[in-house]
């Protein structure tokens, strides 16, 4: 069993990890509709004073910035995901425990990732 002042430093970081990541997705996307979904903003830039820019050129900017929005969102959102999915574990006191087989995930591991969900070698399994 972990130790519960290690468990509660473990949910802290869990937790300030999610306050941050949900920080980085608000600044350019909102919740969907879907939970856990988030939906990028399309990108208006507000160069007003690039008005010599070719409007078809500035389309294909926001496009391909939508685009990168799109990417850093997904990966945003699923490590989101896991994070919740852990401190979800920590309040059913299912934290630490290897979801496919029930054996403790170790310290270290989850020092190094407080929302690792599988012990090391169920990890490496699962990638
Ligand atoms: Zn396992």
């Amino acid at each position: 069993m972990l130790n519960p002042e290690i468990l509660v430093e473990l949910k802290n970081s869990l937790q300030e990890e999610h306050d941050k990541l949900v920080g980085e997705l608000t600044a350019f996307a909102k919740p969907g509709l879907v939970k856990d979904d988030w939906v990028s903003k399309f990108p208006k830039f507000e160069s007003e004073e690039n008005y010599s820019h070719a409007q078809k050129e500035e389309e294909a900017d926001e496009v391909e910035e939508y685009e990168a929005r799109l990417a850093t969102e997904h990966s945003l959102e699923s490590r989101l995901l896991e994070v919740k999915n852990a401190l979800e574990r920590v309040r059913t006191s299912q934290y630490g425990i290897c979801r496919k087989c029930g054996k403790e995930i170790s310290l270290d591991r989850l020092k190094a990732n407080p929302a690792a969900e599988y012990h090391v070698e169920h990890q490496s399994q699962n990638i």
